[in-house]
């Protein structure tokens, strides 16, 4: 590990890194987004403050979370650093062995358990953990400056322990062309012209996890690039708040429930998930925040190790599995029917898919190794597996928690019909349960499997497991690739004891 210290944090605009004191805290961290001057748009308006729009507020919730889990178990979720010399978030740590890599799966485990959603913090980390071998390999093979750069970034972010976003997915136009060859260029983010400070780039990202909650972008490219691709070629770090940002916030199912009065309706009204397209017009990177500036050769890599990294990251999904089996069990208590044997089955066959995914995860951990620069990276066949274990897992168990549920999960009268005078007592009388449940909390428990299965956190773990972090197709690719095949067939014509 090159564990060089920050050399002059006063180089960096004092301005881009906000004007308080490190975070310390989920409420220090959701003080530091105010009066940013963010340009977002919902529904058509512009939102004035993000952190006070009750639709946006849970997914910054989910984040703080991160915070809170740093100050409550310290020994999971931070890391000593060697530029700072102290313990830092584990979210802006680089893996230094295999340990790094379980823990950090375990404390992805864990918040997931805590929100039951997306807490939005992993891309970023795994962007950063990708981008340290890859701008060390960048400058041994081509005498470039990016490693030093990127760690001084890197220490700073850790000092003021802020949030460092990934942005990697372009908007990528005709999928069977090459950037350059499509019809508008902007399609994929690129330099769109220089100066003697830095570089401007013009584009834009498509749902971009937490990008609003975060501090910094880090932009990257999204494919594979070739010579004629010089100018997507471009990796930077940019201010949240930067001008030229325009965030359109993707609206999620339900999150207009998140408007109305009352709690139980959202089913998780603390915690969201968040994505937003971010349209770059002119953005400015200066010099010592680019880190790689057209050297195509090093975009595939850096997006196969990005996607090593993040393809375990997917653990979180067990987390919030978790969740959902214990709501799957609680319905079932409060029904009555806890005891049927056909339903402790469902319960093991959901955590028997819930586990699988834990397990391909931290093998893939265990299995790490080191890279040139010292950094640390899962096994990627494993990684491969994990993801697409992750793409259908959840559906199963999802699938299972509404069979438990019943139908009455999606025809539930409101939160307003249940307070109201007329027919409150009437929903009170006929929807009880086994005898000494209160009808609230078998309501309750209704609204947050609906929340997590086809709800607003369906969106994290059903669609985002689908297609976050590649396609299940994409998976198949790698697995493809690094399978082996003639060597098993030489196994087992080996023990065949076949000629030919
Ligand atoms: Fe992290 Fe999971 Fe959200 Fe990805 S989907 S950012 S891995 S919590």
């Amino acid at each position: 590990m090159d564990s060089t210290p920050h050399t002059d944090p006063s180089a960096i605009d004092r301005d881009d890194w906000g004007d308080y004191d490190p975070i310390r805290s989920g409420p220090d961290y959701v003080e530091s987004l105010r009066g940013r001057n963010l340009k977002v748009y919902l529904f058509g308006e512009r939102v004035k403050e993000p952190v006070d729009h009750p639709i946006i507020r849970p997914s910054i919730n989910a984040m703080a979370a991160t915070y809170d889990l740093a100050a409550e178990e310290p020994e999971l979720a931070t890391a000593r650093s060697p530029y700072t010399r102290r313990p830092v978030n584990r979210f802006l740590h680089i893996a230094e062995n295999a340990n790094d890599l379980v823990m950090k799966a375990r404390m992805q485990k864990k918040l997931g358990q805590k929100t039951g959603t997306c807490f939005q913090r992993c891309v970023g980390l795994d962007a950063l953990n990708a981008l340290h071998s890859v701008t060390y390999e960048c400058d041994e093979f081509h005498g470039s400056a990016y490693h030093q750069r990127f760690v001084d970034f890197l220490t700073r972010a850790q000092t003021k322990n802020q949030i460092i976003g990934g942005a990697m997915t372009d908007a990528k136009g005709d999928r069977s062309k090459a950037p350059h060859q499509q019809n508008d260029l902007d399609v994929y983010l690129h330099i769109s012209r220089r100066d003697a400070n830095g570089v401007y780039v013009t584009g834009a990202k498509c749902h971009q996890t937490g990008c609003l909650n975060s501090h910094w972008l880090l932009v990257m490219p999204t494919i594979r690039l070739g010579e004629s691709d010089r100018n997507f070629a471009v990796v930077g770090a940019i201010p949240a708040h930067a001008r030229g940002i325009t965030y359109i916030y993707g609206r999620q199912s339900c999150d207009t429930r998140s408007l109305e009065p009352g709690n139980i309706d959202s089913g998780n009204a603390s915690f969201s998930g968040q994505e937003a397209m971010i349209v770059f017009e002119d953005v400015f990177i200066p010099w010592e925040r680019l880190f790689l500036d057209g050297e195509v050769e090093f975009a595939a890599p850096l997006v196969e190790r990005f996607t090593t990294y993040h393809r375990c990251s997917y653990i979180c999904k067990t987390g919030v599995g978790d969740v959902l089996i214990g709501a799957a069990a609680e319905i079932a208590d409060l029904n009555g029917v806890a005891s049927a044997s056909h339903v402790k089955d469902k319960l093991v066959e959901m955590t028997h898919l819930n586990e699988t995914i834990r397990s391909s995860a931290l093998a893939s951990a265990y299995e790490g190794r080191p890279l040139k620069s010292g950094a640390w990276i899962n096994d990627e066949m494993l990684a491969n597996v994990c993801k697409q274990n992750v793409t259908r897992f959840p559906y199963e168990i999802s699938r299972i928690a509404q069979d438990l549920a019943g139908g009455l999960m999606v025809t539930l009268p409101s939160e307003q019909d249940l307070v109201d005078d007329d027919v409150g007592p009437l929903i009170r009388k006929f929807l009880v349960g086994r005898d000494g449940v209160d009808v609230v909390d078998r309501i309750k428990v209704l609204r947050l499997i609906e929340n997590m299965t086809l709800g607003r956190n369906a969106v994290g773990y059903l669609t985002e497991s689908m297609h976050g972090a590649g396609s299940p197709q994409a998976q198949r690719i790698q697995i493809a690739r690094g399978m082996n095949i003639d060597e098993k067939r030489k196994l087992a014509r080996t023990l065949a004891g076949t000629k030919s």
